[in-house]
């Protein structure tokens, strides 16, 4: 059963009929996210500068990571914050993907983006802000590329489930859902991370399910155990911040890896893994 505006009513009676659904496979470049094996994403909250990117590129993949993250535009609550390199960041972008051989997953802030950043991008981000914003998810429709959309951080599930129609409608099946926090009462960590929201998205819709431990609780030393959390309730996968020298990152320094803790948790997951027979992709 397809979840249509008939039938979203009953996600208000808690899922219990809706059916299991069966995860479909989204192929990223190389990669599978929602096949059998579980994937990590990784890289700097905000691509800075040629060398940063470079060596996060490399430190992550070293460790495992399947795929790179990068922010080149920035959704930030501060006009006056870093906005990210924006179009800089094309001049060396490509070198750093022809050397590491992985591909990239950025954030798409305006559909005007969408034409210069499409020779690039192997899976578009659509943020937490953005989530809500239909005419990007249309745009988004049309193109061939897949799309990991992002849980805004005040949406229903339902919601989150509804906001992928907008892309599915146009064509463009190649969806990956992220939960990365929501804003609660509690203030003690950046967001609240919803594990209920991956164990239902990931039962009761086809979409796999990938899990932003960084966003979600914004505090380093406990982005491993969110990361663990959701191996453990079998989300697809994780996309977490990584940065070589975390005081220096222009955003997200908080939240952000180390390489060498990054390096810890790849063999932390995999141990979750292998006690409930899910293999680790590799490249
Ligand atoms: C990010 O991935 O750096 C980001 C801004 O995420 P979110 O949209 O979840 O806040
Ligand atoms: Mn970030």
């Amino acid at each position: 059963m397809e979840i249509t505006s008939e039938t979203s009513p009953l996600l208000r009676t808690h899922g219990a009929v809706l059916p299991l659904r069966k995860t479909k496979a989204v192929q990223v470049g190389d990669i599978k996210i929602g096949g059998p094996d579980f994937s990590v994403i990784a890289g700097p909250c905000s691509i800075e500068s040629y060398g940063q990117f470079l060596e996060t590129a490399q430190g992550v993949k070293n460790s495992g990571a399947v795929l790179l993250r990068g922010g080149i535009w920035k959704m930030r609550t501060s006009a006056k914050a870093f906005q990210g390199l924006g179009s800089e960041a094309l001049h060396f972008i490509r070198n750093v993907l022809d050397q590491t051989k992985m591909g990239l997953v950025t954030e798409v802030t305006d559909p005007r983006q969408i034409e210069v950043l499409d020779d690039y991008v192997a899976m578009y981000q659509v943020g937490a802000r953005n989530m809500f914003n239909y005419a990007l998810l249309k745009e988004l429709g049309m193109s061939r590329k897949p799309i990991m959309l992002k849980r805004g951080f005040s949406a229903l599930i339902e919601e989150w489930i509804k906001a992928a129609e907008y892309i599915s409608l146009g064509g463009n099946e190649g969806i990956v859902l992220c939960e990365r926090g929501i804003r609660t009462f509690e203030t003690a960590t950046r967001y609240t991370f919803d594990l209920n929201a991956v164990i239902f998205a990931k039962a009761r819709t086809h979409y796999p399910v990938i899990v932003d431990p960084s966003h979600a609780v914004g505090i380093r030393e406990f982005v491993p155990k969110v990361a663990l959390a959701a191996a453990a309730v079998g989300a697809d996968g994780v996309i977490v911040e990584v940065h070589p020298r975390p005081e220096e990152a222009l955003s997200d320094g908080k939240q952000a890896l180390t390489l060498e803790d990054f390096k810890i948790l790849m063999k932390q997951i995999e141990g979750v893994l292998s006690a409930l027979n899910h293999p680790l992709q590799k490249l």
